[in-house]
């Protein structure tokens, strides 16, 4: 390709509303542009990087004996009355109508069609196992789109579902789709971990995300350094190994101080003097319909999905939804302003984690306005109706598995990949005929993988402040050639012999021919990425010379004019041939 012909629109400015390297990268190179909020066009560069991470996707897909299909973007809304999600979807569920008022959906996910088509079909045991994907745009109304192609609410995503007669099949075809999710990443060449991760309302399942490593990810995890162990912090169990307060701890006498105006954490122990962790937090939950109080220690965060477990296996609270209570709950429970509740004298359930049972002398609100309490004392000021393990992982925290300690991540999640059983089958009668004759409902899995945050992924692993270092893989070209010099004649005679040679031996130029100068199109190179660059100037082409420089490193090597297109084609093929070995590594 001809830079010149190329629609390839690159600017020097980051754009005003981008907070992360990849959103600000991909923009600024001419890779994407925003249409309207977390909807973006992809132009030519982009669009040829997007399909190389397809198709990576697809080999992968297919080795492991996936069939692809393509389903539709607009679906009706009466399968996802019959899967109950019409209702349950809320507002990330575009909801459209027809011209005859019928109602739709634009597809954020596809488990209703695919059951759909797979129960029309499928009728004997016979018939499976079967596992389809599609690669197609997805639309979910995102409540905060953000980050570019990270959190869009038009995205592109590689979603399969596997179909199987029992559970063990099942659990089968997940184990394949697992590795196969290995395969993709590290054909990418991510640095990256499976972790496990909740299974949501679902429930007795299994499920892991895939989580590239980088500072900017959405997610929090937690990896073992001694086992294999790893969980996003929503999943991660931690090892406690005695929680119970000294015996002989001196319980001071209960305290009331004026806090005016002092509602937060930080405010509270800045005001007092005191580190975080001498305060316990009280916050107010409504559990379904019941209002229940949870204490976490002030450094800790409170772990909803926890709480939520625990109340339904321990307690005869009803739990269905977990949410924070509104403010004038709040005020009603405790009787007091916002920002000053705390555990003395409430009338609701009082559930603590681990390591509150712990304290002893702690700071809390103290119901009133202005005030909280300093040698709070549980037991003694109030009664906990259980202690449990109702926070977040940390780093530095202990493995449940082996007590060895958790690092802490940050992770983008670009794929995730989930055990389903027979919630989707059974709601809408997939069902089977096995040896004998008898219905069983299918028993699924669900794998989705996320193309257009993986290009964002990409290159929040792989830049530098100058822009883009594309891996060979997805790099929309291979190598890009610069003439230095346009009106030196012999410069560009070479520059187009290199050319045509290189794209015989099935390299993937890119020429940049534009009459600019050597220094603007450097800025340029660096920019979009490409890994390898050809810089042909007056001099070298005199000495019979050409310098070859990797994107990835500062310096460059002179190459002679007659080995260059061998040595070129020889580079890229090893590093395509490596990034596919890896996925066997
Ligand atoms: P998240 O927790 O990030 O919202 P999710 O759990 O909703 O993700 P899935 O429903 O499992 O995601 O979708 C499969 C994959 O699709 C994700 O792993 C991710 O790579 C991609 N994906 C999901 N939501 C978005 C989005 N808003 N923008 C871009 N990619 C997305
Ligand atoms: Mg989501």
């Amino acid at each position: 390709m001809r830079f010149s012909k190329l629609f390839l629109p690159t600017r020097k400015e980051d754009p005003a509303e981008a907070e992360v390297v990849s959103h600000k990268l991909l923009i600024r190179a001419g890779y994407i542009r925003m249409i309207a909020r977390g909807i973006y066009d992809f132009l030519p560069v982009g669009w040829r990087s997007v399909r190389k991470i397809e198709q990576i996707i697809r080999e992968e897909m297919d080795l492991a004996g996936a069939q692809e299909v393509r389903l539709p973007a607009v679906q009706p809304a009466e399968l996802w009355q019959e899967s109950g999600r019409w209702s349950e979807y809320g507002a990330e569920l575009l909801r459209i109508k027809d011209r005859k008022g019928g109602d739709f959906c634009l597809g954020p996910t596809h488990e209703e069609v695919i059951t759909d088509l797979v129960r029309g079909e499928v009728k004997s045991y016979k018939q499976l196992p079967i596992n389809l994907y599609q690669i197609q745009t997805k639309f979910r109304d995102e409540p905060r789109p953000r980050f570019g192609l990270m959190r869009g609410r038009e995205f592109i995503m590689k979603d399969a579902y596997s179909f199987d007669t029992d559970e063990q099949a099942a659990l089968q075809s997940y184990d394949v789709m697992f590795e196969t999710y290995n395969r993709i990443c590290r054909r990418l060449g991510f640095e990256y971990r499976a972790v496990e991760a909740d299974t949501g309302n679902i429930g007795g399942s299994r499920s892991h995300e895939f989580q590239v490593l980088a500072e900017t990810g959405e997610d929090e995890i937690v990896s073992c350094s001694q086992c294999s162990y790893a969980a996003n912090v929503e999943k991660a169990e931690i090892r406690v190994e005695s929680s119970a307060r000294a015996d002989d701890a001196e319980l001071k006498a209960l305290t009331q101080l004026a806090t005016p105006g002092q509602r937060t954490i930080e405010e509270v122990s800045k005001f007092l003097k005191q580190k975080p962790a001498k305060l316990v937090k009280t916050l107010i939950y409504l559990a379904d319909e019941t209002p229940i109080a949870v204490l976490v220690r002030g450094d800790h965060q409170a772990n909803e999905l926890k709480i939520k477990a625990y109340l339904n296996a321990h307690t005869e609270i009803s739990c269905r939804e977990l949410n924070l209570a509104a403010d004038v709950e709040v005020e009603r429970v405790t009787n007091a302003a916002l920002g000053f509740a705390g555990p003395v004298g409430l009338q609701i359930p009082i559930f603590a984690d681990l390591a509150v049972e712990g304290l002893a002398n702690f700071i809390v609100g103290a119901n009133a306005v202005d005030a909280h309490f300093v040698n709070t004392n549980h037991g003694r000021d109030f009664e906990v109706r259980a202690f449990a393990d109702l926070r977040q992982a940390r780093g530095g925290d202990l493995c449940a598995r082996c007590g060895g300690s958790f690092e802490s991540h940050r992770g983008i999640e670009v794929g995730h990949v989930f055990f389903l059983g027979d919630k989707y089958s059974k709601a809408m009668n997939a069902t089977f005929a096995d040896e004998a004759g008898h219905e069983h409902a299918m028993q699924m899995g669900c794998y989705g993988i996320g193309v257009t945050r993986i290009l964002a992924a990409v290159v929040e692993q792989n830049h530098d402040e100058n822009g883009i270092i594309w891996p060979m893989a997805i790099s929309p070209y291979h190598v890009t050639i610069l003439p230095l010099q346009n009106q030196d004649e012999e410069v560009v005679a070479l520059a187009e012999r290199l050319y045509a040679e290189l794209m015989a031996a099935g390299v993937e130029v890119l020429l940049d021919d534009r009459d600019m100068r050597a220094g603007f199109k450097f800025k340029d190179a660096d920019l979009v990425g490409i890994p390898l660059r050809i810089n042909i100037g007056s001099r070298g082409v005199k000495d019979g010379q050409v310098e070859l420089k990797l994107r990835r490193e500062s310096d460059h090597r002179l190459v002679g004019i007659d080995e260059i297109v061998a040595e070129v084609t020889q580079i890229v093929r090893t590093s395509l041939a490596t990034a596919k070995e890896a996925a066997l590594s």
